[in-house]
Parts: C-alpha cells; structure tokens; sequence
C-alpha cells in the first residue's frame, strides 16, 4: 500500500490542507484495512482500549436550551461536559458554570473551551476566577499566536490549560514541549492530516509530560469513525473524546449504521479496516461536484 509514500507525496504537492489529507489517509488505511482483516487501529500501532468515555459541548447562547440538552444527555449516560465560553461575558459564564455545579454536583467532569476568545492582558484574572469550579481543564483561553501568553497562563493556573489552535501538528507539539506552552494537546486528525501525524503528536507530548485529548471538527460519522481509531491506539487517554456529532447534531449521517455512541462512550469499531460502512445512496444525494 505504502501509504507513508503517498503521504509524503500529498505533502510534497500541496502546502496544507491537513482535512483534506487526513481523508485521503483514512481513505488508504481503510483499504489496507479491508485487504488485510484488520481494524485501522492495530494497523497504525495497535489496540490499547475499546471505548473511549465521550465529551459532549455545549455551545449554546440559549442556556435554557443547553440545559434540555444535557438533561437529555446525561440521561444517556455522558458525564463530560464542554462549556464554550469567552462568546459573551464572564459573568455568563460563571453563571453557567455555578448553574451545573448546583444541579449535578461533582457527578460531571467539567471543561472550558474559549476558542481563542479572551484577551491575553487580562486572561489570568478570568480564568483564576473559575478556578473554584473544579474544572478538569481550560482549553485555548488565547489567539492560535499567542504562545509566550498561553504558557505563561499554564504557570498561572493550577487547573490545567489546554491547547488547542496553538498546536496542529508536530513541529508545534515539539515547541509546545520545549515552552511548556500547556499542559494538555488536543489532538485532531483534521489539525495534523491524519492518525499517523496525531499519533506523532501524541507520542511527542508523552515525552514532554503532557497529556492529550480527543477532539473533531463537525464531522461525518467516517471522520469519528478515523478519530476513534487513533484513540484506540494512544498508549494513554485519560480525558476522553469529542465524537457526538454524527450522533448528536446530524440530521442524516452517510454510514449505513450509526457511529456508535452507547452508555457515554464512543466504541471503537473493531471490523476491518475502519470498521464503518457507507451506505451509497446517501453519499450520492451529498456529493458534491467541485471539478468536471
Ligand atoms: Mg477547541
């Protein structure tokens, strides 16, 4: 198959574009897959784990909204919760947060997620001010640029920061290492362009004493099914994955069956290859056309 050389080729033609690259590696991993018998995690190093606990976020500006959602999905059994925060202001956040830790207790792993949102002069004094939450982790609290900032917040902190914009591939997980930039990666196939490339990622930030997380874009249940197969195959996970979306927010997923999302947990497939069928006359009715 030598998927490492047609890696190599797609990175030699085209600067970027790691969504696009991360499909084509699942693509031939997939086959390879198929043709051997085995699942995409064993081919990529292999299995460490079945299931993986999942993250759900909530994003909503409609809190009223959000709280109907997570009734309904912690009755699924989900007990992690994404906040997005940093979209309006701290003290709806706060509330936010005061609001779930009077209704669930500490029966909830609690994460903060601001995507890039607040402002690096006055960042510590926000987070300090969440620190009483217990929040297993404050996620990309500065812009993707911003690094000497995020580290310096990571020292701040007792609770661990995480960076997510701020590393996408190798090369800044090494530098993430060398600045001690946070405490934890995110690690996404879309990021980096593929399992082999977060898995590099992952092992990098194992050598620097950093931890790492699962997280996706918005996604079809082919791209969880890819993710969730990384997962597998990281020697150590401890703060779960993010793979709700085909479950949770699609209206029409293109797999034949849907992403297995049960009791909390994302199940890793165990079929050959990714494990994951497609079922054809869906994926005809989305295709898109680009070039003729
Ligand atoms: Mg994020």
């Amino acid at each position: 198959m030598q998927i490492g050389k047609h890696m190599a080729a797609a990175d030699r033609t085209v600067v970027g574009c790691p969504e696009a690259k991360a499909a084509l590696e699942a693509a031939l991993l997939d086959i390879a897959g198929q043709a051997s018998g085995l699942p995409v995690s064993e081919l990529v190093g292999g299995r460490h784990r079945d299931s993986v606990p999942l993250s759900f976020s909530v994003a909503n500006p409609d809190f009223d909204a959000d709280l109907d959602d997570i009734a309904r999905i912690t009755g699924d059994g989900v007990r992690i919760l994404k906040i997005k925060t940093g979209f309006r202001d701290h003290a709806f956040d706060r509330m936010r947060l005061e609001k779930l830790r009077a209704l669930y207790g500490d029966a909830l792993s609690l994460r903060v997620d601001y995507n890039q949102g607040l402002r690096a002069v006055d960042a510590i004094r926000t987070l300090r001010d969440l620190e009483c939450f217990g929040l297993t982790f404050m996620e990309q609290p500065v812009k993707r640029h911003e690094r000497a900032a995020l580290a310096e917040i990571t020292r701040a902190l007792d609770t661990p920061v995480m960076a997510d914009e701020s590393v996408f591939d190798p090369r800044e997980a090494m530098e993430g290492v060398q600045m001690r930039l946070a405490d934890i990666f995110a690690l996404k196939i879309m990021k980096s362009g593929g399992i082999r490339r977060s898995l590099e990622v992952a092992a990098i930030a194992r050598l620097g004493g950093i931890d790492v997380y699962g997280g996706c874009m918005f996604e079809t249940g082919i791209a969880h099914a890819a993710g969730a197969h990384l997962m597998a195959a990281l020697p150590d996970l401890h703060l779960g994955c993010e793979f709700y979306m085909s479950s949770y927010y699609l209206k029409e997923d293109i797999l034949a069956e849907p992403f297995p999302v049960r009791d909390g947990m994302v199940h890793v497939p165990d079929g050959p290859g990714l494990g994951v069928a497609v079922d054809p006359d869906r994926l005809a009715k989305y295709r898109t056309l680009l070039l003729e």
